[in-house]
């Protein structure tokens, strides 16, 4: 069983995620969602919102989880026994972060990154838009997974 966690804040859970997720569902037998969960970091959604969100996403495919966490992404994989780490990569400005995170968690524990590049459609997308354009009152159905209302 191959099984990958795909860990985020999630503030809120976007198409551009969801796409990943389900892309990744191609490699991986099991993906678990993980909630990233830090007290000290304020979010808009609650973790109960944030969850339900992603729970509506993918109330049709048992092979998705979610899960909240408050340690090191890396415990939460293992705490799982996930081999895998699922991400994805928008752009250039992504991807210093995304090697430095990848490149200690193999160092330490053995469990490998793996990075899909974002769908072109979706590259723009990101929760922190979504949440400006939430706070002056827009439409933003068209940025969240089908089926999905908030
Ligand atoms: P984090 O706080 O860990 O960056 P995010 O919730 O912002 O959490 O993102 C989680 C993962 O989803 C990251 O790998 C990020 O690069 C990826 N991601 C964010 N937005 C998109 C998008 N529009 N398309 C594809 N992947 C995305």
């Amino acid at each position: 069983m191959k099984r990958a966690i795909f860990p985020g804040t999630f503030d809120p859970f976007t198409i551009g995620h969801y796409s990943i997720v389900l892309r990744g569902l191609s490699i991986f037998d099991e993906i678990v969602i993980g909630i990233g969960h830090n007290q000290s970091k304020k979010t808009l959604f609650s973790i109960e919102k944030r969850m339900e969100i992603i729970q509506q996403a993918f109330a049709d495919e048992p092979r998705v989880k979610v899960q909240s966490y408050d340690s090191l992404t890396i415990d939460f994989a293992l705490s799982v026994d996930a081999e895998f780490v699922l991400r994805g990569l928008r752009s250039v400005g992504d991807f210093e972060y995304e090697r430095t995170i990848a490149d200690t968690n193999r160092k330490l524990t053995g469990v490998e990154t793996v990075i899909l590049f974002t769908e072109s459609e979706y590259s723009y997308i990101s929760s922190t838009v979504t949440r400006d354009l939430i706070s002056y009152g827009k439409d933003i159905s068209a940025f969240l997974p089908p089926h999905v209302t908030i």
